[in-house]
């Protein structure tokens, strides 16, 4: 597969949010979008979201909260206010929203690249450490020689974390990295709808694989208008005001 790939991930039904980055990817001239999950929950707007990604024929794996939601299963060890808006976007959502979030699959293999939501094989599971970087690189390797780069989500951190003893590379936006032939990669790009690593603006990545480069950006985004939809459809204000400082 050759091309320039778009990855964005942890969208979490922030319509604003979601509109800027595609926007900007738009201007950007790529041939693909993938999603790495967790399209719907914390925020107010996850059917006008899963109408964008559709629209826009996203290649999109489910994130944790997308089959909390559609699934139905138990949320008890879902956090107070992950739960309240699994719960809030449950009735919220319409029938063919909710086929859509049903019929995503957990990992999708795109030529060299594997699309996860949390962990190689666990959509819960978070890569955080070097021990999880170490593991992800094992069962990444196992899926075969094709396979060069993780794309995932679930920390709401940006990360590019290189070759299998997991060296963490800086993805400060604006940040470039160079994709070597004989390294993998797990890359994550970073949250479009709810960031968590105090930079507020809606992340996302490119993937150049004529270019062999990963870049990582940032755009601003309208956050107030996002905070009034979340606090007047009844969310927890706590989900509000995190947009704010990206936490
Ligand atoms: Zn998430």
């Amino acid at each position: 597969m050759t091309g320039r790939t778009a990855v964005i991930a942890d969208l979490h039904a922030n319509l604003e949010a979601l509109t800027a980055v595609i926007e900007q990817i738009t201007a950007m001239d790529i041939d693909r979008i993938v999603c790495l999950g967790d399209v719907v929950g914390y925020n107010a707007n996850p059917n006008e979201c899963v109408d964008l990604l559709r629209n826009q024929k996203a290649i999109c794996v489910a994130g944790n909260h997308d089959i909390a939601v559609a699934e139905g299963g138990n949320i008890d060890f879902f956090t107070n206010a992950a739960r309240q808006a699994v719960v809030w976007t449950r009735r919220a959502i319409t029938e063919e929203t909710r086929r859509f979030l049903l019929a995503l699959p957990r990992e999708i293999q795109v030529g060299p690249l594997f699309l996860f939501h949390g962990s190689v094989h666990d959509t819960d599971r978070y890569i955080m450490t070097r021990r999880d970087a170490v593991d992800n690189f094992r069962m990444l390797a196992g899926l075969g020689s094709r396979v060069r780069v993780g794309l995932f989500g679930h920390t709401h951190q940006a990360a590019a974390l290189v070759g299998e003893a997991g060296t963490v590379a800086d993805v400060s936006s604006p940040a470039i990295l160079g994709l070597l032939p004989e390294n993998r990669y797990l890359i994550n790009p970073g949250s479009v709808g709810q960031p968590r690593d105090g930079d507020p603006r809606a992340a996302f990545a490119i993937l150049d694989q004529d270019a062999q480069r990963a870049t990582f950006h940032r755009v601003a985004y309208d956050i107030r208008r996002c905070r009034d939809k979340i606090l007047r459809a009844g969310l927890p204000t706590a989900l509000a005001d995190r947009l704010l400082i990206g936490r």
